[in-house]
Protein backbone atom coordinates (compact mmCIF):
# COMPACT_ATOMS: atom_id res chain seq x y z
CA UNK A 1 0.00 0.00 0.00
CA UNK A 2 2.80 2.46 0.56
CA UNK A 3 4.54 1.87 -2.33
CA UNK A 4 1.09 3.18 -4.38
CA UNK A 5 0.80 5.58 -2.49
CA UNK A 6 4.24 7.19 -3.06
CA UNK A 7 3.75 6.24 -6.59
CA UNK A 8 0.85 8.66 -6.24
CA UNK A 9 3.11 10.90 -4.79
CA UNK A 10 5.60 10.90 -7.21
CA UNK A 11 3.43 10.92 -10.19
CA UNK A 12 1.43 14.75 -8.24
CA UNK A 13 5.44 16.38 -7.67
CA UNK A 14 5.80 15.37 -11.70
CA UNK A 15 2.65 17.18 -12.40
CA UNK A 16 3.32 20.29 -10.69
CA UNK A 17 6.58 20.42 -11.70
CA UNK A 18 5.66 20.22 -15.06
CA UNK A 19 2.54 22.59 -15.20
CA UNK A 20 5.11 25.10 -12.84
CA UNK A 21 2.30 25.36 -9.44
CA UNK A 22 3.78 26.14 -6.27
CA UNK A 23 2.73 23.46 -3.52
CA UNK A 24 1.49 25.99 -1.67
CA UNK A 25 -1.36 26.65 -3.94
CA UNK A 26 -2.82 22.98 -3.79
CA UNK A 27 -5.96 22.33 -1.85
CA UNK A 28 -5.94 18.87 -1.54
CA UNK A 29 -6.44 15.91 -3.99
CA UNK A 30 -9.43 14.48 -4.83
CA UNK A 31 -10.09 10.78 -5.82
CA UNK A 32 -12.72 8.92 -7.96
CA UNK A 33 -13.78 5.77 -6.55
CA UNK A 34 -15.50 2.95 -7.81
CA UNK A 35 -17.59 1.40 -5.05
CA UNK A 36 -19.25 2.93 -1.72
CA UNK A 37 -17.39 5.55 -0.30
CA UNK A 38 -17.35 6.36 3.23
CA UNK A 39 -15.68 10.00 2.92
CA UNK A 40 -15.93 10.87 6.81
CA UNK A 41 -14.35 7.58 7.65
CA UNK A 42 -12.04 7.72 4.45
CA UNK A 43 -13.41 4.17 3.67
CA UNK A 44 -13.77 3.04 0.24
CA UNK A 45 -15.89 0.29 1.61
CA UNK A 46 -17.03 -1.91 -1.54
CA UNK A 47 -16.11 -1.92 -5.21
CA UNK A 48 -17.17 -5.28 -6.00
CA UNK A 49 -15.85 -4.83 -9.66
CA UNK A 50 -12.90 -4.70 -8.29
CA UNK A 51 -13.05 -7.25 -5.85
CA UNK A 52 -12.07 -5.39 -2.91
CA UNK A 53 -13.21 -4.55 0.11
CA UNK A 54 -12.54 -1.93 3.19
CA UNK A 55 -9.90 -0.08 1.45
CA UNK A 56 -8.58 3.17 4.21
CA UNK A 57 -7.57 5.91 2.45
CA UNK A 58 -6.24 7.43 6.27
CA UNK A 59 -2.23 5.99 5.50
CA UNK A 60 -2.98 8.55 2.21
CA UNK A 61 -3.73 11.56 4.14
CA UNK A 62 -0.58 10.89 6.65
CA UNK A 63 1.60 10.40 3.75
CA UNK A 64 1.08 13.03 1.43
CA UNK A 65 1.37 16.31 2.26
CA UNK A 66 -1.81 17.70 0.69
CA UNK A 67 -5.21 17.03 2.36
CA UNK A 68 -6.46 13.91 0.71
CA UNK A 69 -10.70 13.48 -0.25
CA UNK A 70 -12.02 10.71 -1.91
CA UNK A 71 -15.60 10.11 -3.23
CA UNK A 72 -17.49 7.71 -5.42
CA UNK A 73 -17.28 7.99 -8.88
CA UNK A 74 -20.60 8.83 -10.17
CA UNK A 75 -21.01 11.16 -7.33
CA UNK A 76 -17.83 12.97 -7.93
CA UNK A 77 -19.15 12.97 -12.12
CA UNK A 78 -22.61 13.99 -10.42
CA UNK A 79 -20.76 17.54 -8.28
CA UNK A 80 -19.12 18.03 -12.03
CA UNK A 81 -21.92 18.39 -14.19
CA UNK A 82 -24.00 20.00 -11.84
CA UNK A 83 -20.64 22.82 -10.97
CA UNK A 84 -18.75 22.66 -14.83
CA UNK A 85 -21.41 20.66 -17.27
CA UNK A 86 -24.28 20.22 -18.50
CA UNK A 87 -26.38 20.62 -15.42
CA UNK A 88 -25.70 23.65 -14.26
CA UNK A 89 -28.27 26.07 -12.63
CA UNK A 90 -29.71 22.47 -12.07
CA UNK A 91 -30.75 21.25 -8.53
CA UNK A 92 -32.12 17.62 -8.77
CA UNK A 93 -30.45 15.15 -11.69
CA UNK A 94 -29.73 11.98 -11.11
CA UNK A 95 -26.32 10.98 -12.79
CA UNK A 96 -26.23 7.46 -14.30
CA UNK A 97 -22.30 6.68 -15.46
CA UNK A 98 -22.22 3.76 -17.84
CA UNK A 99 -19.05 2.23 -18.24
CA UNK A 100 -18.04 -1.61 -17.15
CA UNK A 101 -20.11 -1.00 -14.52
CA UNK A 102 -23.03 1.26 -13.52
CA UNK A 103 -23.15 3.61 -10.93
CA UNK A 104 -25.20 6.63 -10.14
CA UNK A 105 -25.32 9.90 -8.15
CA UNK A 106 -27.81 11.34 -6.60
CA UNK A 107 -28.34 15.54 -6.05
CA UNK A 108 -31.15 16.59 -4.43
CA UNK A 109 -31.65 20.54 -3.80
CA UNK A 110 -28.14 20.99 -4.76
CA UNK A 111 -27.29 18.28 -2.02
CA UNK A 112 -25.31 15.12 -2.99
CA UNK A 113 -27.55 12.24 -1.11
CA UNK A 114 -25.53 9.56 0.04
CA UNK A 115 -27.63 8.14 2.50
CA UNK A 116 -27.84 7.01 6.16
CA UNK A 117 -24.74 4.35 5.68
CA UNK A 118 -23.41 6.51 2.16
CA UNK A 119 -24.46 3.71 0.11
CA UNK A 120 -27.50 5.41 -1.56
CA UNK A 121 -27.76 5.13 -5.30
CA UNK A 122 -26.38 1.96 -5.90
CA UNK A 123 -29.03 1.39 -8.73
CA UNK A 124 -26.28 -0.34 -11.15
CA UNK A 125 -27.16 -3.51 -8.69
CA UNK A 126 -31.01 -2.99 -8.48
CA UNK A 127 -32.24 -6.38 -9.75
CA UNK A 128 -34.23 -6.05 -13.12
CA UNK A 129 -33.60 -9.66 -13.94
CA UNK A 130 -35.26 -12.25 -10.90
CA UNK A 131 -32.55 -14.97 -10.84
CA UNK A 132 -30.98 -13.56 -13.70
CA UNK A 133 -27.18 -13.42 -14.65
CA UNK A 134 -24.90 -13.86 -11.15
CA UNK A 135 -23.14 -10.53 -10.18
CA UNK A 136 -19.60 -9.53 -8.58
CA UNK A 137 -21.86 -8.37 -5.44
CA UNK A 138 -23.21 -11.81 -5.05
CA UNK A 139 -26.60 -10.62 -6.04
CA UNK A 140 -28.37 -11.94 -9.39
CA UNK A 141 -29.74 -10.07 -12.20
CA UNK A 142 -28.38 -6.77 -11.26
CA UNK A 143 -28.94 -3.63 -13.83
CA UNK A 144 -25.64 -3.66 -14.81
CA UNK A 145 -24.78 -6.92 -16.01
CA UNK A 146 -27.68 -6.08 -18.61
CA UNK A 147 -27.13 -1.97 -19.40
CA UNK A 148 -23.33 -1.57 -18.63
CA UNK A 149 -20.40 -0.96 -21.73
CA UNK A 150 -19.50 -4.28 -20.32
CA UNK A 151 -23.20 -5.95 -21.04
CA UNK A 152 -23.50 -4.43 -24.41
CA UNK A 153 -20.23 -5.76 -25.66
CA UNK A 154 -20.64 -9.05 -24.28
CA UNK A 155 -23.81 -9.74 -26.40
CA UNK A 156 -22.48 -8.64 -29.22
CA UNK A 157 -19.93 -10.84 -29.24
CA UNK A 158 -21.74 -13.54 -28.60
CA UNK A 159 -23.90 -13.11 -31.24
CA UNK A 160 -21.62 -12.46 -33.70
CA UNK A 161 -18.62 -14.66 -32.86
CA UNK A 162 -16.64 -11.32 -32.65
CA UNK A 163 -14.01 -10.33 -29.66
CA UNK A 164 -14.55 -6.62 -30.00
CA UNK A 165 -13.49 -4.71 -26.83
CA UNK A 166 -15.07 -1.42 -28.21
CA UNK A 167 -18.15 0.26 -28.53
CA UNK A 168 -16.76 2.27 -31.30
CA UNK A 169 -17.19 -1.14 -33.59
CA UNK A 170 -20.90 -1.82 -32.30
CA UNK A 171 -21.38 1.34 -33.52
CA UNK A 172 -19.78 1.29 -37.01
CA UNK A 173 -21.64 -2.05 -37.28
CA UNK A 174 -25.28 -0.54 -36.06
CA UNK A 175 -24.40 2.63 -38.71
CA UNK A 176 -23.97 0.08 -41.46
CA UNK A 177 -27.23 -1.62 -40.36
CA UNK A 178 -26.04 -4.72 -39.32
CA UNK A 179 -28.88 -6.49 -38.12
CA UNK A 180 -26.77 -8.47 -35.33
CA UNK A 181 -25.70 -4.84 -33.74
CA UNK A 182 -29.39 -3.87 -34.33
CA UNK A 183 -30.97 -6.55 -32.13
CA UNK A 184 -28.19 -6.66 -29.29
CA UNK A 185 -28.57 -2.86 -29.18
CA UNK A 186 -32.30 -2.99 -28.88
CA UNK A 187 -31.90 -5.53 -26.32
CA UNK A 188 -29.96 -3.15 -24.58
CA UNK A 189 -31.84 -0.28 -24.75
CA UNK A 190 -34.58 -2.32 -23.37
CA UNK A 191 -32.78 -3.20 -20.15
CA UNK A 192 -31.28 0.38 -19.81
CA UNK A 193 -34.88 2.30 -20.04
CA UNK A 194 -36.28 -0.44 -17.29
CA UNK A 195 -33.87 0.85 -14.74
CA UNK A 196 -34.18 4.38 -16.13
CA UNK A 197 -38.25 3.91 -15.24
CA UNK A 198 -37.40 2.57 -12.01
CA UNK A 199 -34.92 5.28 -11.31
CA UNK A 200 -37.61 7.79 -11.90
CA UNK A 201 -40.78 6.37 -10.38
CA UNK A 202 -37.90 6.48 -6.91
CA UNK A 203 -36.90 9.50 -7.44
CA UNK A 204 -38.36 11.93 -9.67
CA UNK A 205 -35.78 13.75 -10.65
CA UNK A 206 -35.51 17.39 -12.88
CA UNK A 207 -32.95 15.35 -15.08
CA UNK A 208 -31.41 12.38 -15.85
CA UNK A 209 -28.10 12.74 -17.10
CA UNK A 210 -26.23 9.82 -18.58
CA UNK A 211 -22.17 10.02 -18.85
CA UNK A 212 -19.73 7.36 -19.93
CA UNK A 213 -18.16 6.64 -23.24
CA UNK A 214 -21.81 5.55 -24.61
CA UNK A 215 -23.23 9.08 -24.02
CA UNK A 216 -21.03 10.02 -26.75
CA UNK A 217 -22.99 8.58 -29.67
CA UNK A 218 -25.65 10.51 -30.64
CA UNK A 219 -27.78 7.24 -31.49
CA UNK A 220 -28.87 6.73 -27.33
CA UNK A 221 -30.73 9.55 -26.45
CA UNK A 222 -33.76 9.85 -28.71
CA UNK A 223 -34.05 5.82 -28.84
CA UNK A 224 -33.68 6.20 -25.43
CA UNK A 225 -36.13 8.45 -24.42
CA UNK A 226 -38.51 6.66 -26.61
CA UNK A 227 -38.24 3.39 -24.61
CA UNK A 228 -38.61 5.22 -21.26
CA UNK A 229 -41.55 7.00 -21.76
CA UNK A 230 -43.25 5.19 -24.60
CA UNK A 231 -46.50 3.33 -22.82
CA UNK A 232 -45.60 5.33 -19.48
CA UNK A 233 -48.74 6.33 -17.70
CA UNK A 234 -46.66 7.91 -15.36
CA UNK A 235 -44.12 10.33 -17.00
CA UNK A 236 -43.86 11.52 -20.39
CA UNK A 237 -40.98 13.13 -21.70
CA UNK A 238 -42.16 17.07 -21.01
CA UNK A 239 -41.92 15.87 -17.42
CA UNK A 240 -38.23 14.95 -16.68
CA UNK A 241 -35.57 15.55 -19.21
CA UNK A 242 -32.96 12.79 -19.75
CA UNK A 243 -29.85 14.75 -21.27
CA UNK A 244 -26.47 12.88 -22.24
CA UNK A 245 -22.89 14.39 -20.24
CA UNK A 246 -21.26 17.50 -21.92
CA UNK A 247 -18.19 16.11 -19.64
CA UNK A 248 -17.59 13.48 -22.15
CA UNK A 249 -15.20 11.31 -20.05
CA UNK A 250 -14.04 13.55 -17.29
CA UNK A 251 -16.63 14.14 -15.38
CA UNK A 252 -15.75 11.62 -12.70
CA UNK A 253 -12.18 13.42 -12.20
CA UNK A 254 -13.14 17.25 -12.76
CA UNK A 255 -15.35 16.07 -10.03
CA UNK A 256 -12.78 14.26 -7.75
CA UNK A 257 -10.80 17.79 -8.50
CA UNK A 258 -14.20 19.80 -7.15
CA UNK A 259 -13.76 18.01 -3.61
CA UNK A 260 -11.29 20.27 -1.99
CA UNK A 261 -12.54 23.31 -3.16
CA UNK A 262 -16.32 22.24 -1.85
CA UNK A 263 -14.74 21.21 1.31
CA UNK A 264 -13.33 24.98 1.45
CA UNK A 265 -16.41 26.50 0.85
CA UNK A 266 -19.31 24.47 2.33
CA UNK A 267 -17.38 22.94 5.03
CA UNK A 268 -18.70 19.19 3.69
CA UNK A 269 -22.41 20.73 4.34
CA UNK A 270 -23.34 19.52 0.94
CA UNK A 271 -23.58 15.97 1.82
CA UNK A 272 -27.01 14.35 3.17
ZN1 LIG B 1 -24.69 -6.60 -8.41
Amino acid sequence: MNEVIRKIERLIKDILKEKNIPIEKVLGIGFSLPGTVNEEAMLLEMAPNLKIKNISFKAFDEILEFPVYIENEANAAALAELSLGIAKQMRNLVYVSITKGIGTGIVIQDYLYKGKNKRAGEFGHMTVVADGKQCNCGKKGCWELYASDRALIEEYNKRTNKSTTSLQDIFEALRNDDANAKAVWEEYLNYLAVGIQNIILILDPHYIVIGGEISQYEEILEHLKEKVFNKNNFYNENDIKIMTSTLKGNASILGASLLPLQDLFFIRGKII
